[in-house]
């Protein structure tokens, strides 16, 4: 991922790293030639004209004519102005004061939220956690198998409704197993929830049902990089239906242009918190907006 938009920005970078003076041509040209990497990368358009926007401005200023190296100022403000766009630092998962915390995953079918549901049980086990998994998908066939699957990988136990019971009602699975993780003390709830391939009331009203009967300490939308220019819409509609306290980008091991991570955070004001790279328990990172712009700026 971001091949093709970095090796657009290192040749960008070449032709201004050694030059002693900018002038305003030679700004507007990096900032044409930026826009445009940006754009191919599938940036959303708002994103990138703010960006671009910031970018100019400072390049114009003392902050550059006055740098010893003012080619290399102006790299360094894109790494600014990157790490700022994709959230600015690090953030770390918000824990419960009193235990259990409970983490909701949100997001469109085939997002990656049931993978996901494990590498975050796996990772927390390996901090020291105890976390419970919660199949609050019963729509889709199979979706407690596969949690349940997902959940031996990890070693962590999965709360899911008794086979047999039919669809039975999310909201109340979802509550039960608060009180489930409280008896057998587990300290972190992992409520995985129903996705469609597309944006709809009904998994929208029941993803906002299911957070108002769990009061999550965080509810990550999960959101697949590889759908490019759509992240923004898809971020933006789960944004307004249910609320989200941060973002995961999966797929991030595919060969997506980027788009959707230089997208969302900007657009929805919610932080990147954690990557998923591959389909492998360990293929799991917590997002680092400074790591991230180095990435692309290599
Ligand atoms: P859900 O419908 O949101 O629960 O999505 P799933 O967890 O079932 O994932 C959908 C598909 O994407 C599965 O085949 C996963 O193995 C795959 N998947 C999930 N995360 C990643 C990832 O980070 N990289 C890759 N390559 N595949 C992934």
């Amino acid at each position: 991922m971001f091949n093709s938009l970095s090796e657009r920005l290192t040749t960008t970078f070449k032709n201004l790293r050694g030059k002693g003076r900018l002038s305003e041509a030679d700004v507007d040209q990096t900032i044409r030639e930026i826009r445009r990497a940006l754009l191919d990368a599938d940036v959303a358009l708002p994103v990138v004209r703010t960006f671009t926007g910031k970018v100019r401005e400072r390049a114009l200023s003392a902050e550059v004519s006055e740098a010893l190296n003012p080619g290399q100022q102006v790299v360094k403000i894109v790494n600014d102005e990157l790490v700022g766009i994709l959230g600015g630092q690090t953030r770390r998962l918000n824990f419960a004061k009193r235990p259990p915390t409970v983490i909701m995953l949100a997001g469109l079918q085939g997002a990656g939220k049931t993978t996901l549901a494990g590498k975050l049980a796996h990772w927390l086990k390996s901090e020291g956690h105890r976390p419970m998994l919660v199949a609050a998908d019963l729509q889709r066939p199979n979706a407690v198998n596969q949690l349940q699957v997902v959940g031996e990988r990890a070693g962590a136990f999965v709360y899911a409704p008794e086979p047999g019971n039919g669809v039975g009602d999310t909201v109340q699975v979802a509550t039960d197993s608060m009180d489930v993780a409280r008896s057998k003390l587990y300290d972190v709830v992992i409520v995985d929830t129903a996705g469609r391939l597309g944006i709809d009331e009904v998994l929208m009203q029941q993803a906002a049902d299911i957070r108002a009967a769990v009061e999550p300490d965080e509810v990550l939308f999960v959101i697949d990089a590889m759908i490019g220019q759509d992240a923004v819409v898809t971020a933006e509609a789960f944004l307004e239906g249910v609320d989200f306290t941060g973002v995961v980008l999966t797929k991030l091991d595919g060969d997506s242009r980027g788009g959707a991570a230089l997208s969302v955070a900007q657009v929805t004001g919610r932080p990147i918190m954690f990557a998923s790279t591959g389909e492998g328990m360990k293929d799991f990172e917590q997002f680092h907006p400074d790591r991230m712009a180095d990435r692309i700026l290599d």
